[in-house]
């Protein structure tokens, strides 16, 4: 009998539209990149995809996925120790360690995955998990999964990390656990500290590079590029999903003995089917173009050094971004969300994010600043953000 859960939903479901809190999905007809079209006739340009190099639609990757499909099918049909294997999985894995200067590396469906099955296999009832306060869902979902102690520090707060890490010596093994970069505001981790104090206080590192993978660091290596860790962080996980070409697939790479034993005990490894063969040489192929030049990187960091000195010239007021995710602060909740309706309208696709998503009296528009834009496209962007901010007062 439905019924009752029926009634239920309803209401939640009312509640969520009341509070505006409801989420509506905007329909692309068109391949992902800088100018899309929407189910509505609309052509925007897109400010808000996590396509930072540029890859979503780049013809070497969709290339390389269709000839893997001439040669190796379409699926696996079977989780990896099982018999979803083939040569281009073991390539791929030894390509990202080749990347990020790590020993070896185990692929997942996503890294929404490896951060799930990453900390039960390794740590227990014994030991401690120290984690940032802004760290992503699915860290904190894998940190539930497993029996080890709890410890969290306020976002990439040294001093409070070394308390909690003074509290934590009295466990078996510690981890200190961060994302690279912060979603909501672009700031980065400390690696060096962090690693200063791992080394001080007797713990290992994990970071997650979804959003600094391809982006931070002069070539592109990820906040241990930037820190001069490389080779240093026992842990690192990522996503084939964001500046990697964004189809799908997660990743760890680290130390040989950590990758071994995911292998034998990540849930998600072992029970979830393997990633497609033309996904995976689709991103051998991207790890092979990042080895080649830096093309990409150069143009998304000269992309977002344009768009930021432009938009602090014309008077917005923006979080001091270490990456490609720049927070332009409007403060009001319903601000945000008219701002962002206006800028539709006037072709850019970007979203306000609010309380619960940021802390309240934080609401922002998130642009996510791509090596897919040209520099019209920023400034039609800018002109835009000019024109509404005029129009709402944001702007004198
Ligand atoms: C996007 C993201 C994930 C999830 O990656 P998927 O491969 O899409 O599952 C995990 N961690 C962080 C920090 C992310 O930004």
């Amino acid at each position: 009998m439905y019924t009752n859960l029926q009634v239920f939903l309803q209401k939640e479901l009312q509640d969520i539209k009341d509070a505006g809190l409801y989420k509506n999905e905007r329909v692309i007809v068109s391949p992902q990149t800088a100018e899309i079209h929407l189910n509505t006739g609309a052509e925007v340009l897109n400010f808000c995809a996590n396509n930072y190099l540029g890859l979503s639609n780049n013809p070497k990757l969709i290339e390389a996925a269709r000839e893997a499909l001439t040669t190796h099918g379409y699926g696996m049909s079977s989780v990896r120790f099982i018999c979803g294997t083939t040569d281009l999985h073991k390539k791929l894995e030894a390509k990202v360690a080749e990347f990020f200067g790590t020993e070896d590396t185990i692929l997942y469906a996503a890294c929404f995955d490896a951060n799930g099955g990453v900390f039960e296999p390794l740590f227990g009832e014994d030991d401690a998990i120290i984690s940032d306060s802004l760290n992503h869902a699915s860290i904190i979902d894998g940190v539930r999964l497993c029996k080890a102690a709890r410890y969290r520090y306020n976002n990439a707060d040294m001093a409070d990390l070394e308390a909690q890490l003074q509290i934590a010596q009295k466990h078996r093994h510690r981890i200190i656990v961060t994302d690279g970069v912060f979603s909501m505001d672009g700031n980065v981790a400390p690696m060096d500290k962090i690693h200063e104090l791992a080394t001080k206080y007797d713990a290992i590192v994990m970071i997650d590079e979804c959003h600094s993978a391809g982006v931070v660091g002069d070539t592109g290596r990820g906040v241990t590029e930037k820190f001069n860790v490389r080779g240093k962080i026992e842990i690192i996980t990522g996503t084939l999903g964001k500046a990697f070409g964004g189809a799908i697939g997660g990743f760890t790479t680290g130390k040989k003995e950590i990758i071994e034993m995911l292998r034998q005990r990540s849930r998600p490894y072992l029970f979830s089917n393997s990633i497609p063969p033309s996904v995976v040489a689709a991103g051998i192929k991207m790890f092979e173009m990042m080895s080649e030049t830096t093309e990409l990187q150069d143009k998304l960091h000269s992309n977002t050094d344009y768009f930021m000195t432009r938009m602090q010239e014309a008077g917005f007021d923006l979080k001091p971004t270490k990456s490609a995710i720049i927070a332009v602060m409007l403060y009001d909740a319903k601000l945000s969300q008219d701002f962002a309706a206006a800028l539709l309208k006037e072709g850019i696709y970007v979203i306000g994010f609010y309380y619960p998503v940021v802390a309240k009296g934080q609401a922002r528009i998130r642009v996510q600043v791509s090596a897919a834009h040209e520099v019209e496209h920023l400034d039609k962007c800018i002109a835009a953000f000019t024109k509404v901010g005029k129009e709402l007062g944001v702007l004198k």
